[in-house]
Order: C-alpha cells, then sequence, then structure tokens
C-alpha cells in the first residue's frame, strides 16, 4: 500500500503558533505507520521519504501501477478539537470537479481523437469514481478505530473533495488529526503510535473483508 505524507517541500501544509508544520507532522506519522504495517507483512511505500514535494500526480503514479493496493494521505488539520482524528474518502459536491461534465466542452474534449487514443490520460482525473464505495468501506473501516482510539472523534467518516484521492485509481482515503494549533507539539507526537495502529487495524479488516468488489451493499 501507499502511504502519502501530505505537501512537503515549499508546502508546509498548514502552521501552527508553536511552530508546528503539518508537513513535518505527517511524515513522521507516516514513518510510525510504516513501521506498524510492516510489523503485519504490509508491504508500504511513502510518496516521500523527507521533505520533498512530489506533485499529486507524482503520488497517485505510486500507486495507480499496483493491482489491489491501498492509498492513505495523512494531514494534520488547521483548527478542530486537539487529539480528534476524521477519515475522508473523496467525494465532491457539484462543482467540485471542474473536468466533470458540467460542460459539454469537457466531453467534446474527453471525445477528441487525440484523447481517444489515449484513454489513460482521460480516465487518470476521474481514477477516483469506480473505487470510491471501496474507499468509503476503507473510510468506515478508518473512522471506527479512530472513534475508539481518540475520543471526541466522529463516529462515521464523511466525503470531501480531497485533490490528492481523485487521481487514484484504488481504495483511498485521507485521514486529517486535529491540529497543528496545539500548544505542545509533543501532543501531536504522542498520537503517531494510536494513530498508526488504528490505520493498521483498519487495514487488516478492511483486506480480510475482500477489496475485489466495488460495489457489494
Ligand atoms: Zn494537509
Amino acid at each position: 500500500m501507499v502511504v502519502d505524507p501530505a505537501h512537503g517541500g515549499s508546502d508546509a501544509g498548514a502552521r501552527g503558533a508553536a511552530g508546528v508544520l503539518e508537513s513535518d507532522v505527517v511524515l513522521n506519522f507516516a514513518r510510525v505507520l510504516r513501521l506498524a504495517l510492516e510489523a503485519q507483512g504490509v508491504r508500504v511505500l511513502l510518496t516521500r521519504e523527507g521533505n520533498q514535494d512530489p506533485s499529486f500526480d507524482d503520488r497517485s503514479m505510486l500507486i495507480n501501477g499496483l493491482r489491489g493496493a491501498i492509498f492513505i494521505s495523512l494531514h494534520v488539520a488547521s483548527t478542530g478539537p486537539v487529539g480528534t482524528v476524521r477519515a475522508y474518502w473523496y467525494g465532491g459536491v457539484t462543482g467540485d470537479l471542474p473536468e466533470a461534465p458540467a460542460t459539454t466542452g469537457a466531453r467534446a474534449a474527453a471525445g477528441r481523437p487525440a484523447a481517444a487514443t489515449r484513454a489513460g490520460l482521460i480516465l487518470w482525473n476521474r481514477a477516483q469514481e469506480s473505487h470510491r464505495e471501496a474507499s468509503r468501506r476503507l473510510a468506515d473501516l478508518t473512522q471506527i478505530q479512530l472513534a475508539q482510539k481518540f475520543r471526541g472523534s466522529p463516529e462515521v467518516p464523511e466525503p470531501a473533495p480531497v485533490r490528492q484521492l481523485r487521481t487514484i485509481a484504488g481504495p483511498a482515503i485521507a485521514v486529517e488529526v486535529s491540529s497543528v494549533a496545539v500548544s505542545d507539539p509533543g501532543q501531536l507526537q504522542q498520537m503517531a503510535r494510536p494513530l498508526a495502529d488504528s490505520i493498521t487495524r483498519a487495514v487488516t479488516d478492511f483486506a480480510a473483508a475482500g477489496v475485489a468488489p466495488s460495489r457489494t451493499n
């Protein structure tokens, strides 16, 4: 599977008054998560190993060649009750997808012969569409674990137009920890291990339930 510490490089993400940078925190979370997953025999790739900033497509590319892999993007919110965690699957509100068939121009572009011969490029921007049910199941399982470990977290996940998820051709979720507004950065560090345990449990539950059908309910 692929674990994505979001942001990086010149994009630090959310910044807290205590000097907390989202890009640093999620990299630490990702490293701890990788260890927890590997301990369960799960093979893990990180989208960045240090303070780089790969593009959305670079990150998507890491998983889109892997069959049956899942993708988890890690974020830290700028606000929200400290110590809570939320899982999201990709779901846009109307108009959030600039290339959705809102305009005839988009349809026309998709039908161009040059584009038709490169179907992979057309599908790239909509890669997540056929995986949304699986992503939702993964988000459900993850939020169940998060709600148990992090008091005050929601019971159920939500759909959100997370840009990174749109181009993932597989089960994909974002997990967002609150928040960079902590007064003591150690509060976030202490969340790394229970966060890793929660996600690892959800991933193994998801795998045990079977990944294949995109619509089972
Ligand atoms: Zn973020």
